[in-house]
């Protein structure tokens, strides 16, 4: 795009970075290109469109070719940008920590309509990264309070810059630690959590992008299951009477999970909830 001559416009240069991107692989390519340049031009996408004829200056032009470059290499527009948006929420990521998923909103919201009458409640969130799914819940219930655990302390970091950017730092504690290991002898009345789910030999496979997230937030075992193991086996002693487990789960894992709860035999299957995409996605057990 170096050599031409002419004036590069929001219009030109858009269509130019789809076509490019495409050749390169990436999914959505004219989605990504208008997610990219409307964050170097600090604008909403609807302003792309009503200025394709808008000129692009030299310094805009350089930021946006740096952005370009790293798309091309399939880093993913959420580490480019530094940005995310969940539910309805703008959070800051690293490629320290997961990008949050449109599909865990619905982990969200199984959890919210079950707190919202209860007054005060206290929330665990296992594994939490970029805080996400306990930031959304805190900003959403105004009386809640949350811990959030994470094995890896510079995803801790981005919690507590989410937390803070969100002002519900006062009501969250994060920890360091292995699944409930910090918090022993605690109880909640919610635990939820998006563990690392993917069978480890499936890394290898899946897309760049998403090769570039961090493999201890994937990485679930040899059957992808590891984490629901020690969260199912141990929960009981962790949760308030009458209080319930909410669990991302991924494809095709809803039933063994579901299976691992009522092996248990202390938690009923309260909900098995689908995403966006009609994949059984969030689990509900209820404790007695
Ligand atoms: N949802 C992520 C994916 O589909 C996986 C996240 C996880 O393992 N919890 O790639």
């Amino acid at each position: 795009m170096s050599e031409k001559i002419e004036q590069w416009t929001v219009g030109s240069i858009l269509k130019w970075t789809g076509q490019y991107f495409c050749e390169k692989g990436v999914e959505s390519p004219r989605l990504d290109a208008e997610v990219l340049l409307s964050h170097i031009l600090g604008k909403d996408r609807l302003y792309l469109y009503v200025h394709f004829d808008r000129p692009l200056d030299e310094q805009e032009l350089t930021d946006y070719r740096k952005m370009v470059k790293q798309r091309a290499q399939r880093i993913p527009v959420a580490y480019i940008t530094g940005r995310k948006e969940f539910m309805g929420l703008d959070f800051a990521v690293t490629p320290d920590v997961l990008i949050p998923r449109p599909d865990t909103e619905v982990l969200v919201e199984a959890v919210l309509e079950r707190l919202k009458e209860k007054d005060k409640p206290l929330v665990l969130d296992i594994g939490t990264g970029s805080g996400a799914i306990i930031i959304s819940l805190l900003a959403k219930l105004p009386d809640a309070c949350g811990i959030g655990i994470d094995l890896s302390v510079p995803a801790l970091a981005m919690t507590g810059k989410n937390a803070a950017t969100h002002h519900v730092h006062d009501r969250l504690q994060l920890m360091e630690g292995d699944v409930f290991g910090p918090v022993s002898g605690q109880q909640f009345d919610a635990i939820v959590s998006n563990p690392p789910y993917i069978p480890d030999k499936d890394i290898d496979g899946l897309e760049p992008e998403v090769r570039r997230e961090p493999y201890g937030a994937l990485a679930g075992g040899q059957d992808g299951l590891n984490f629901y193991r020690r969260i199912i086996s141990q929960a009981p002693g962790y949760v308030n009477p009458g209080g319930f487990v909410a669990l991302e789960v991924g494809i095709n894992q809803a039933e063994a999970v579901a299976a691992l709860a009522k092996q248990d035999g202390i938690f009923t299957v309260e909900a098995v909830i689908k995403d966006y995409s009609g994949v059984e996605r969030v689990l509900v057990l209820r404790a007695p």
